[in-house]
């Protein structure tokens, strides 16, 4: 791997003291990588160069990068799991199950994506941020406490809520509009009435978990599984309609987001409709959620997103929502097309959470 394929950690300086949204980030973040795998470096590239393209890394001020430390990441996984992923990680370029890879960087990149994630989210809790954005990988909802899972070492949002449950948070929602159900963290808090998770993701992909009955022991699991093509509109109607108004009725002191944007229309790993625009509009109707509802606590952690142009557009849509700014980007745009009806699936879930 050569340095000069990657951007100067110095060139990409995020650096307004004064702005109240932070941003973490870390350049072995880029060393966590596998040039035959989608989940690779070359989607941060895409982002950082965006993000310096269009100047929002002057617009939100950086906090510091810290690995977690072993007793953090026991808050959600055992031991032998962290044993496992730093042996495997120490042993050089391998796979944990025939999806996810490590090489001899990913411990540190997964430690330090979490123990990132936990201080952007204990500064918001402190009231030091308003609110903040992770740009981390390699990605963490499907991470299970005892083993690795679709592209995944750790589970980072949920660390991230353990912690600020720790710090006196008592009620925590985590919004995953990732294409795929987040089903670690599903798993992690299914038992938990503290904890809402409320996960859009396309039926039936991996990992295949995510039916709407699946709503938790304590009914606090919200999953809407949507068919292929379900786009802009769809999201729209599912927003209005159930994701918001439980939102109000749960009444959280803050929002985690598990911000996935495989979602588009153009990713190749998914077959959802959504466009840039959808995505933008999606983010700016949580932040402005956050604010009615939480004082606008509300932290983004990245998640999956394979398509350079459109992931890259959605973490600087994502960034400009948080910083209170409506000038959205859509470099792909995407004319409307048809969606499928989602009507009674709709009503299926308002029927189960009693709307
Ligand atoms: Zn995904």
């Amino acid at each position: 791997m050569l340095k000069s394929e990657y951007p100067d950690p110095a060139d990409i300086a995020f650096l307004n003291p004064a702005a109240r949204t932070g941003i973490v980030y870390d350049p072995v973040f880029l060393k966590h990588s596998r040039s035959d795998h989608p989940e690779r470096a070359e989607r941060f590239v895409a982002v950082l160069g965006r993000l310096k393209e269009t100047g929002l890394n002057e617009a939100v001020r950086r906090i510091s990068s810290r690995p977690a430390s072993e007793e953090e990441l026991l808050l959600n996984h055992t031991g032998s799991h962290v044993r496992r992923v730093r042996s495997a990680s120490g042993e050089g370029e391998g796979f944990l199950d025939p999806d996810t890879y490590v090489n001899s960087f990913s411990y540190d990149a997964a430690r330090i994506a979490a123990g990132s994630l936990i201080d952007l989210t204990l500064a918001v809790v402190r009231g030091d941020l308003e609110n903040g954005f992770a740009l981390v990988r390699p990605p963490g909802h499907h991470a299970m406490s005892d083993y690795a899972k679709g592209f995944c070492l750790f589970n980072h949002v949920a660390l991230a809520a353990r912690a600020a449950r720790k710090a006196g948070v008592d009620r925590i929602a985590i919004v995953d509009f990732d294409a795929h159900h987040g089903n670690g963290t599903q798993a992690a808090f299914e038992d938990d009435p503290r904890v809402l998770f409320m996960s859009t993701h396309q039926h039936s992909l991996f990992p295949g978990t995510g039916a709407a009955a699946e709503t938790g022991k304590s009914g606090t699991v919200v999953n809407i599984p949507l068919p292929a093509g379900a786009g802009d509109g769809c999201f729209r109607a599912l927003f209005g309609e159930v994701i918001l108004p439980l939102l109000v009725r749960f009444a959280p002191e803050m929002i985690l987001v598990s911000a996935g944007y495989d979602g588009h229309r153009a990713d190749p790993l998914a077959g959802l409709g959504l466009t840039c625009s959808g995505q933008a509009w999606i983010s700016e109707t949580l932040v402005r959620s956050a604010r009615q509802i939480c004082g606008g606590r509300i932290v983004f952690t990245l998640e999956g997103g394979y398509h350079p142009a459109a992931l890259s557009a959605g973490v600087a849509n994502s960034l400009r929502a948080l910083l209170g700014r409506d000038d959205f980007e859509d470099p792909i745009g995407g004319a409307p097309r048809s969606e499928p009806d989602i009507s009674a699936l709709i009503a299926e879930v308002k029927r189960m959470q009693r709307l």
